[in-house]
């Protein structure tokens, strides 16, 4: 891969997840704490009205408006699909961008700790896991790699490295110092392995464990779509604990437990998550493997 020589810094790409949208007006005030060497770092304030407006979005949700079609899509022009048409102008355009990567910063109600999503499992994704691993060892770094980047709709997909910084558990519209820091020191970190790989200092890397994107489950319904159950206690805040067969995930209002039959032993995360109830969606599940260096 060639030098990465821009970076963009987006933050409140939904308004009610404060930490981004907090540091980024710090970083502003201090831009020496983003500033590296070997390249230039921007800043971008994802959906200012959101964040006015208190909600996660005005119209829909800003991170999943980024397909190729849709971008392309003059009559997809309510506040949010318009406002991607914007920022890929501005960062993009996606397929051919003028930033090389993209750090979209979110905050999630679910006890997920400091994840890094990475949309992609070439060699510099995989070191940038290894590197953020060995310098906060209480990082969890996830694979989202189902598909090829430009088929995400994510906005951090605009460019052709993007990942997405994910730290919680925090609720929405506040602020957590602890979930701050972690925020701020996960970019940092990448800033610096950016750094690190643009001019070949990289230190010596390790092999390590991560998470791979499986399937999304949703919450139990009746025929007429409404909600019938919640989320277990059991599987409440452990996010990224195994599950095994027979391990019960949903609690029915009837009393009725719902048990876990998948093949594979998954590692639930996004659990209970605030934003995904529009969606009736419950969390979702990852394999766990090791990276391979
Ligand atoms: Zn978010």
């Amino acid at each position: 891969m060639d030098e990465i020589k821009s970076v963009a810094i987006v933050g409140g790409t939904h308004g009610n997840e404060f930490s981004g949208i907090y540091l980024l007006r710090q970083w502003e005030q201090q831009p020496q704490r983003i500033q590296r060497q070997s390249f230039s770092t921007s800043t971008l304030f994802a959906n200012p009205p959101s964040y006015e407006a208190n909600k996660r979005y005005l119209d829909s949700d800003l991170n999943r408006q980024f397909s190729l079609a849709d971008l392309d899509n003059i009559e997809l022009a309510n506040y949010e699909q318009s406002r991607a048409k914007a920022i890929n102008a501005f960062l993009g355009p996606k397929g051919n961008a003028k930033t090389d990567l993209i750090i979209d910063l979110h905050n999630t109600t679910s006890n997920m700790g400091p994840s890094l999503i990475l949309l992609q499992s070439d060699d510099f994704n995989k070191k940038m896991g290894a590197y953020v691993m060995q310098n906060m060892p209480e990082a969890v770094i996830v694979y989202e790699d189902q598909c090829p980047v430009e088929e995400q709709l994510f906005l951090c997909s605009i460019t052709q490295q993007g990942v997405i910084v994910e730290i919680g558990p925090q609720p929405q519209s506040v602020l957590r110092q602890d979930v701050l820091d972690q925020m701020e020191k996960m970019t940092l970190l990448i800033l610096d392995f950016i750094d690190a790989y643009n001019s070949n200092t990289l230190p010596a890397l390790n092999n390590y464990s991560a998470y791979r994107y499986k399937e999304t489950l949703s919450l139990p319904t009746n025929e007429q779509g409404e909600r019938i159950g919640m989320v277990h206690q059991h599987v409440q805040d452990n996010d990224f604990v195994a599950l095994k067969s027979g391990d019960p995930i949903f609690k029915l209002f009837s009393g009725e437990e719902i048990y876990w039959h998948g093949e594979y032993e998954a590692y639930p995360h996004f659990i209970n998550e605030a934003a995904y109830y529009d969606n009736n969606l419950a969390m979702s599940m990852a394999e766990k493997f090791t990276v391979v260096l």
